[in-house]
């Protein structure tokens, strides 16, 4: 496994050497109705875990070979197996019930957070198995996407549990959520991504930006753990929460949001961009705040938008970017993934796929307009 995702050594393995603008995806491609079909049997009890095995295990082969076919030097195994991006840790544990938070979106649906009822607090599954499974599948580099702690602590309810404070549940959800990251990162994962979402609602929900600092000071604590070379391969994802084609903080300033966010530390950060309505200004703010020793990828497909981008269209958002981040701390993704829950199937898998080819191949376009 190569541990590294660039698109030159991606390049030599066929007939090119040439360096040029890095680019992965951010993780989620919607499921095939088979398997969400097997999702809901299973629920019901009309089919058994290895019949819903056999299921996943399809549509994994089918999303690893059709994101071969799009070039993408950096592949995932698309989330087939996660229920959620936020909830594939717990999914399943007793301890968990209804009437957690309520995340609003902007088109009026709502998804609501499970609420803990007792400790210890134990992942359930890991997200390196996930890896492993796709990198059985492929000899391409494989990210993998975590959830960040600074999420799972809204598990936590507000008026604690008995015999368990929150104190000694934020102590073992850092645990967790680094032997998550640490997994990945030994298994030889491209890149180890946590997924940020809750970054930009929290100044929805508390705009005086103390609990951003508290979910920053809280993955920090988990971050710091990590070598300054283990550092350089973690990343994390920023966005506005993307679901059945809606988000739920797009109207959160960017301005508000990124410099508190550019703290952590991290050697990568997967910013949304092509969604925002003035990309030249956010631009601007990631060049003042960027940390000098990071990369930042910057979003050149909009996977809530249906209509796919051409790779020319792609080719000048790249060299948007290029024109103020320096190309060698520059990368391109996805917005967000095509389906961060697995019941979300408002876009199609050709849709994903096809946005997702246009990325590679206008970020190529770029790299060539560059000289690079
Ligand atoms: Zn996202």
């Amino acid at each position: 496994m190569v541990p590294d995702g660039s698109v030159g050594l991606i390049a030599a393995r066929g007939t090119t050497t040439t360096m040029g603008i890095q680019t992965e995806p951010i993780g989620s491609v919607p499921r095939p109705t088979e398997l969400l079909r097997g999702f809901e049997d299973f629920a019901q009890g009309r089919i058994d875990e290895a019949a819903l095995r056999v299921l996943t295990e399809k549509a994994l082969a089918d999303t690893v070979s059709r994101f071969e076919a799009t070039g993408s030097p950096v592949i995932t195994d698309g989330e087939q197996d996660k229920p959620s991006f936020l909830t594939y840790p717990v999914a399943g544990i007793p301890d968990l019930a209804p009437g957690g938070p309520v995340v609003p979106f902007a088109d009026g649906h709502t998804r609501q957070l499970p609420v803990l009822t007792s400790g210890p607090f134990r992942y359930t599954a890991r997200a390196v198995d996930q890896l492993r499974a796709a990198q059985r599948l492929t000899s391409q580099p494989v990210k993998q996407a975590v959830i960040a702690p600074s999420a799972l602590s809204l598990l936590y309810p507000a008026d604690g549990i008995e015999g368990y404070p929150r104190d000694q549940f934020l102590a073992d959800l850092a645990d967790e959520a680094e032997a998550d990251i640490r997994a990945c990162l030994d298994e030889g994962a491209a890149a180890v991504q946590l997924d940020f979402t809750e970054g930009r609602l929290s100044l929805k929900l508390d705009p005086s930006g103390g609990l951003l600092r508290d979910f920053v000071a809280l993955n920090n604590e988990v971050l710091g753990r990590f070598s300054a070379e283990e550092r350089a391969r973690i990343g994390v994802h920023t966005c506005p929460g993307g679901d059945q084609d809606s988000t739920h903080s797009a109207d959160v300033d960017y301005a508000d949001l990124l410099p508190e966010l550019f703290r952590l530390k991290a050697g990568r950060f997967y910013v949304q961009l092509a969604s925002e309505s003035d990309p030249g200004r956010v631009l601007g703010i990631i060049a003042e705040h960027l940390p000098a020793d990071a990369r930042v990828f910057v979003g050149v497909t909009d996977p809530i938008d249906p209509r796919v981008e051409t790779p020319e269209e792609v080719r000048d958002r790249v060299l948007e970017a290029a024109r103020f981040i320096p190309v060698d701390r520059l990368g391109t993704c996805d917005d967000c993934g095509f389906a961060p829950f697995a019941d979300d199937t408002s876009t199609s898998r050709d849709t994903a796929f096809a946005k997702i080819a246009a990325r590679v191949e206008g970020t190529k376009l770029a790299s060539e307009a560059l000289g690079l």
